[in-house]
């Protein structure tokens, strides 16, 4: 198991920054708030969606 903080993101539950740690699992990974035990199922996505809450996000990427 590993387990790391991710920079920046904010609780949906308790309103905590810094609060988020992203738990990798053999193949599931899931969102946990150290601060009020709140969890979120990352499976249905992507392991860069949550990179996105900390990054800017280009939506029209820029034509030749
Ligand atoms: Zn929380």
């Amino acid at each position: 198991m590993k387990r790391q903080f991710i920079a920046g993101a904010t609780c949906p539950e308790c309103g905590q920054q810094d609060k988020i740690q992203r738990v990798i699992e053999d193949d599931r990974q899931w969102m946990e708030c150290v601060s009020c035990g709140a969890s979120k199922d990352l499976d249905a996505k992507p392991p860069e969606a949550t990179d996105a809450l900390a990054r800017p996000v280009t939506l029209l990427p820029p034509k030749k």
